[in-house]
């Protein structure tokens, strides 16, 4: 698809569309030393820490903010690096009013909570200025067993990274030119830069971790990757992006919210005109409904079909995509995509209500009888989740799969097959990258214990 389907009949203000750095200005600017230091010294360092607890990679958040406060900026990262190795990425990415900042006992106070999020971002650039080489020099290799981790996201990162630093040879498959997963291609560009992704990348390399493209299960069977590979982690997350399943999907000027979100951040020059139509409720459609604000669309309607109360994006993300400009329509499904001279013209919608709650608690959707109505618009991008994956693996190798999810044990991450482990997305069907983070480590200990067992 060209870079000119995504804009409208060319009449859009092009002249709206800024460089990159300034349409994506970062959401949480960064921290001066000098407010760090302020910032820091507000820190109780609770002894029981509920910041802590919080922390799906129970980073000892008093412990690296109260190295901050001593100027001992290099301890500070470690400490955080030695709980989570993607401490940048996740300084960035995480919903911290939803984890540590929102245990923190502060709020209880009724004071603002200690910024952690900012603080570990302060740590971790000042880290990457100059990487400590305790951290960058690959442990020499003590044992014979070789793992292999299909994926290049957080989870087989942190799982490479644990067992690298364990004396482990490890090789990351992945099929994309750049590894990092959704970190590098599918996270919105305001919350995480493409370089900062695959600046960890680089650390994990520089730790002697191997990366190769190639897709697992496609150009390389497992079975050959068996022959190499003692053990092998699963860290392939979801899939595509699940289709509308209605007529006109497919035309031009239709594109999922992956897709967009990779496009513009892969292409400098990527912008959008015009009105744009976001369907779905999650994050993915708030970061994509931002992002065509920025991109320079003069219009953008989110459409979901249930309401605002159902809604799974973050609050926190919707407040924001509101001062971005996005407009909200609840209670309106779509039924089909009008095309135009051969490109998505208008969205057809129907209304909704909400009956009673299914077997998994959420309420039904009921189309209203004869409330069809169009809306005009330029571009559709559809934001419905991703299609699960583990289906191709279900009956494969021994590995069960319910659901679409790979099964595991919760504690080791083991699958029903013991020289597989899985974690991240394609074991809990789409969190957020701390919970990968956690999954991969977890499993990489568990990985390093089988095999010494
Ligand atoms: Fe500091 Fe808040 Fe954590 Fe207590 S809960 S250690 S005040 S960040």
């Amino acid at each position: 698809m060209s870079q000119r389907e995504f804009s409208s009949n060319g009449t859009g203000p092009e002249s709206r569309v800024l460089s990159p750095e300034s349409r994506f200005p970062e959401l949480h600017p960064a921290l001066d030393a000098h407010a760090a230091a302020i910032e820091a010294n507000r820190c109780l360092f609770c002894y029981d820490a509920p910041c802590t607890a919080a922390c799906p990679t129970h980073i000892d958040v008093p412990r690296f903010i109260k190295k901050i406060t001593t100027d001992n900026l290099r301890g500070s990262a470690l400490t955080i690096l030695s709980s989570n190795v993607l401490g940048l990425s996740c300084s960035r990415v995480c919903p911290v009013d939803v984890l540590c900042e929102g245990a923190c006992v502060m709020v209880r106070e009724n004071y603002k909570p200690i910024e952690i999020g900012r603080l570990q971002r302060f740590a971790m650039d000042r880290f990457y200025e100059k990487p400590d080489p305790t951290w960058t020099t690959p442990a020499p290799v003590t044992h014979a067993e070789k793992v292999a981790c299909v994926g290049g996201g957080p989870a087989s990162l942190a799982c490479a990274a644990e067992l690298r630093r364990r004396g482990y040879a490890v090789t990351v498959f992945d099929n994309r030119p750049l590894p990092g997963g959704l970190n590098t291609y599918g996270v919105a560009e305001y919350k995480l830069r493409p370089q900062d992704s695959l600046r960890e990348v680089e650390m994990i390399r520089s730790l002697g971790v191997e990366f190769r493209q190639s897709l697992v299960g496609e150009s390389l069977s497992l079975e050959e990757v068996e022959k190499e590979f003692a053990l092998v982690f699963l860290g392939m997350g979801l899939g595509t992006m699940e289709r509308l399943g209605i007529p006109g999907e497919s035309l031009p000027g239709v594109i999922d919210a992956l897709r967009f979100i990779e496009r513009y951040k892969t292409s400098p020059d990527f912008r959008v005109s015009g009105r744009v139509v976001v369907i779905g409720g999650g994050n993915t459609a708030i970061d994509a409904a931002n992002a065509a604000r920025r991109l320079g669309a003069e219009e953008v309607h989110l459409f979901y079909r249930r309401s605002e109360r159902e809604m799974p994006a973050f609050k926190s993300e919707f407040d924001r995509s509101k001062v971005e400009g996005v407009r909200f329509h609840w209670l309106a499904q779509p039924t089909e995509v009008i095309g135009f001279e051969g490109r998505a013209a208008a969205v057809r919608f129907v209304e909704t209500r909400l009956g009673d709650a299914d077997q998994s608690g959420r309420r039904v959707v009921v189309p209203v009888p004869d409330s069809q109505f169009e809306f005009a618009c330029d571009l559709v991008i559809p934001a419905i989740g991703q299609a699960r994956l583990a289906e191709l693996l279900e009956d494969t190798r021994g590995i069960s799969a319910k659901n679409g999810l790979v099964v595991v044990d919760r504690p080791t991450g083991r699958t029903t097959n013991p020289r597989y482990f899985a974690g991240g997305d394609c074991i809990n069907g789409g969190r957020e990258v701390v919970d990968a983070v956690a999954d991969g480590k977890r499993a990489a200990l568990a990985m390093a214990a089988q095999i010494s067992s």
